[in-house]
């Protein structure tokens, strides 16, 4: 952690502790969440594409390429507050064998952009809960990821699909929307031991613990930008959180693939860009402590520098459970759904549910301060609370539970044993956060579908 005061420590080791929870994401499995969201937009999700390889696309592009990315640098460095720039040497360039090293093509892209370096984006599809893949389908985890396993995925639901098979929009949108939590945004600082995060320039991890996976993709997937003044000025380093700056420059890559006849390539990127503004309606990903008014913060910091530790370690352990609390019950809740064939679920139907899409119909880049973050840190509180009524202590308040720790946790099963109405409260209020989830996924979509920019261009009425 560089140069911080005292004051900063607690919220420090807040973040610290509220990261380093391998269970901790936003929304586990965001493809089940994606099939929902784009229910609504009719035959869009059924038009079918050509699967292209990456090194195909970029062999293709690589003379285009340079330039968009270029612009793209330009308008991050000019638009996202506290955006470290981009070191000019990782600037695209086709290596000079002619583009044959697919593999040193697509390093090269992915320092371009700098993800990480050693994400494999093979080509696949993941089927939803229930659906049997082939084995001899079913492609090796190693082949999406860098990291070891993926809780909250079954792997037999991934499938491997051939250069130039057809595939529905939807599914190549819905499988893509995951795959920013395989990796590609992991070891990207210059402390987290990695070749490509000493070249990237992002600096010192801002929070989060830099050894730990997950800790270092946070700020790339959490945005506070709705704390008091006086938190920022406590910790700084909280400002430094880059959604933003991934959500646009993977609507430019899904724009410009499409622009160029790569329409694989472009629902793909688009799936990415997804992934973020849903984590984004997360509360835990929106504020930093959600249910902790500022002035018990720094009264608790206060007793923490005065060796009075208790209050401190108490909070931290419960954002970092509840955090963990409303992951699992939404994932659970959601995966039993989709296995029962429950489409009148009430997360689901939430999810389909366009009634505030003309809030938001098409995704801008002030839209994620003003209205994306706005609304789910506004709702944090309420949330934060209900946990505390539908879930026992030993879940959301005992410091000593640790539920990272706990395998197979499932917390809808646990939902159930509460008071009716607190069951429908809590219901009601993670379905007001899929509603969000849903809106903005559509949102993103028409922002970089060319038939809907061609219809708008002509003056058709939106939806
Ligand atoms: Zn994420």
């Amino acid at each position: 952690m560089p140069s911080l005061k005292p004051r900063c420590l607690w919220l420090t080791v807040a973040v610290f502790v509220t990261l380093q929870s391998p269970a901790a994401r936003a929304w586990s499995n965001h493809t089940l969440c994606t099939w929902q969201a784009t229910t609504p937009l009719g035959h869009w999700g059924e038009r079918t594409v050509t699967a292209e390889t990456l090194a195909d696309f970029l062999t293709k592009e690589a003379d285009r390429l340079p330039k968009m990315l270029a612009d793209e640098e330009q308008w991050a460095q000019a638009t996202v507050p506290f955006y470290p720039p981009r070191p000019a040497a990782l600037a695209f360039q086709a290596p000079h064998d002619g583009g044959g090293d697919a593999s040193a093509l697509k390093r090269a892209f992915l320092q371009a952009i700098r993800a990480n370096a050693d994400m494999p984006l093979a080509l696949y599809l993941q089927r939803p809960p229930g659906t049997a893949v082939a084995p001899e389908r079913v492609v090796p985890w190693p082949s999406l990821s860098i990291l070891k396993s993926m809780s909250d995925l079954d792997a037999n639901s991934l499938e491997r699909i051939d250069d130039g098979a057809t595939v529905r929009v939807a599914d190549v949108v819905a499988t893509a929307s995951n795959e920013p939590d395989y990796g590609l945004d992991i070891g990207l600082w210059q402390d987290n031991g990695t070749q490509f995060g000493a070249l990237y320039g992002y600096g010192p991890q801002p929070f989060g613990n830099p050894r730990l996976d997950y800790g270092s993709q946070a700020p790339f997937h959490m945005g506070f930008y709705h704390e008091s003044g006086i938190v920022y000025r406590a910790a700084p380093y909280l400002q430094h959180t880059y959604p933003e700056a991934r959500i646009h420059l993977y609507m430019t890559l899904s724009r410009f693939a499409f622009a160029q006849g790569h329409a694989y390539w472009g629902w793909r990127f688009a799936g990415w860009a997804v992934h973020y503004v849903q984590d984004l309606a997360q509360p835990y990903h929106a504020r930093v402590l959600p249910g902790v008014n500022v002035t018990r913060m720094l009264l608790t910091s206060v007793l923490d520098m005065a060796g009075v530790h208790g209050p401190k370690t108490a909070a931290l352990n419960r954002v970092t459970n509840r955090h963990t609390v409303l992951e699992n019950y939404q994932y659970r809740h959601m995966a039993a759904a989709y296995r029962q064939g429950a489409l009148t679920d009430p997360l689901l139907v939430a999810l389909r549910d366009t009634t505030d899409d003309p809030s938001l119909p098409r995704l801008q880049p002030a839209a994620l301060r003003t209205i994306v973050t706005a609304q789910s840190a506004d709702a944090a509180d309420a949330l934060d609370g209900q946990l505390e009524r539908s879930f026992s202590a030993h879940y959301v308040t005992d410091p000593d539970t640790d539920l990272a720790a706990v395998p197979d946790l499932d917390m809808d099963s646990i939902a159930r044993q509460a008071p009716v109405v607190e069951q429908e409260r809590l219901s009601a209020l993670v379905a007001a956060r899929m509603r969000q989830v849903g809106r903005d996924t559509r949102a993103v979509l028409r922002a970089v579908d060319p038939q809907e920019t061609a219809e708008a261009a002509a003056g058709a009425p939106r939806p």
